[in-house]
């Protein structure tokens, strides 16, 4: 490859997007990606026949960046069934939206998860969320979540049993502090679209984007050392040094800070500890999220992602994922693991001593935080050296749709800044 005129340091969602929406543009990059394959924190691994991903992840086929960017066709995505199944009280109670499934009506309106109460003003807010155009999310004054279904009459009750696990799965935190931003983009992409993954695992989705790039516009392995933004010259690890008109930093924020010696305030990231387990059944006959409404034992939210896309399994087998919210230290693995394994023993019986255990990501840096003091970190997207643009999930809603507009939003920066004045 002749000089790239940008260098690209990361090569995951938002690296990717940015690197795409470049060459559309007919601006030439080089992404350099630390890993030995691209993706970042969305990646798959093929462990006897199963497809595991590093951690439980989906795709809200709603959201409107991946809409244009992805072909959704290629990907070949199955979809959960929407709502969920909530243990409570000793049992499961599907939670289905009725406008969805009229058929599942009667059992959501009888259920024991939400008073009459609640399903209505669930419903008005699933209504409200849809109206508008999406950006107007982003002006909107924000508080935390929590505050937000509190100010909507949403019962105690009703918070604890559904809303803390549900969305504890999307935002990696119980105490729901994250930014109405991220909630009203969640909740409008969940009551306008499904939840969905690509055949064969997530990666497929970064791997779709790098498969539209050259060849030789990615290298792997190739972890960056350090930048100097005078002369915009990247030193990776092994000595190997490269030059571009212009460079972008689409690695995490602390990864792009240090590199950048830019005083960044700290927010927290939340992590999340998966397990994955193979099972001769399913313990559910439903392609559902299954969350813990009983606010008790380690267990947040699992699923059986063979019933949504059964090629993730091999014939006759079940690939069992649970999450708990949080990373686990290597040492406190199997102490967890059993304690999984107990709490699903109380859920599903004695047929959990044949599950065995596939593999387990203990993933502490999984979402950063994004709570409203923390929602709006475009300044430091804003206040670098000529030449040198930072993107990443961590500038938008932390999310793969995040990372999807900042990739976009920085190759525009980025295109503009190439223009002659
Ligand atoms: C367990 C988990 C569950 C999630 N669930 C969902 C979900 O259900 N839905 C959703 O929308 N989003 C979800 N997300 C979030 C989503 O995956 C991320 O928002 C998105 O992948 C972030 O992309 P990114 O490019 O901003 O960052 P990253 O994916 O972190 O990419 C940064 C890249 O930079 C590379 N890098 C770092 N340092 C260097 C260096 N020195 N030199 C070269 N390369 C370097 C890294 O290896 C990495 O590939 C989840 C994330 C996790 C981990």
């Amino acid at each position: 490859m002749s000089s790239p005129q940008v260098i690209i340091i990361g090569g995951g969602v938002s690296g990717l997007s940015c690197a795409k929406h470049l060459e559309s543009a007919g601006v030439s990059s080089l992404v350099l990606e630390a890993a030995d394959s691209v993706g970042g924190r969305i990646r798959t691994d093929y462990v006897d026949g199963f497809s595991l991903d590093r951690g439980f992840q989906i795709l809200l086929s709603a959201y409107p960046e991946a809409r244009k960017l992805l072909d959704f066709q290629a990907l070949r995505l199955k979809a959960y069934e929407p709502g969920a199944l909530v243990r409570y009280q000793g049992k499961f109670h599907p939670f289905v939206d009725p406008l969805r499934r009229p058929a599942k009506m009667f059992s959501t309106l009888r259920s024991p998860i939400a008073t009459f109460g609640d399903k209505l003003r669930l419903a008005r807010l699933k209504i409200r969320s849809c109206r508008g155009e999406i950006q107007d999310i982003y002006s909107r004054p924000e508080t935390s979540t929590l505050e937000r279904l509190k100010s909507e009459g949403f019962s105690d009750g009703f918070i604890h049993r559904f809303f803390r696990p549900f969305l504890g799965g999307v935002f990696l935190e119980t105490d729901l502090v994250t930014s109405t931003r991220k909630f009203d983009l969640v909740f409008r992409m969940f009551s306008s679209g499904e939840a969905v993954v690509p055949a064969g695992g997530m990666e497929a989705i970064p791997r779709q984007i790098a498969a539209g790039l050259p060849s030789e516009a990615i290298r792997v392995n190739a972890q960056v050392k350090s930048v100097d933004p005078a002369t915009n010259t990247v030193e990776l690890a092994s000595g190997e040094k490269f030059t571009a008109s212009r460079l972008v930093l689409a690695c995490t924020e602390q990864v792009a800070s240090k590199l950048l010696n830019v005083e960044l305030e700290e927010s927290d990231a939340h992590g999340v500890t998966c397990f994955y387990f193979a099972s001769n059944t399913a313990p559910v006959d439903q392609p559902m999220l299954i969350l813990n409404g009983e606010g008790s034992g380690p267990i947040n939210n699992m699923s059986v992602p063979s019933l949504v896309d059964p090629n993730c399994a091999p014939v006759g087998k079940s690939l069992i994922s649970i999450s708990c919210l949080g990373a686990t230290e290597d040492k406190c693995e199997e102490d967890l693991r059993q304690k999984v394994l107990s709490q699903a023993t109380t859920w599903f019986g004695e047929s959990v001593e044949q599950w065995t255990h596939l593999r387990t990501y203990s993933i502490p840096y999984a979402l950063p935080q994004k709570n409203p003091a923390f929602f709006n970190r475009r300044e430091f997207g804003n206040t670098q050296c000529d030449g040198v643009f930072v993107c990443g999930d961590y500038l938008e809603t932390a999310s793969l749709e995040g990372a999807m507009v900042s990739g976009r939003i920085t190759a525009e920066r980025l295109v503009h800044s190439l223009a002659p004045i």
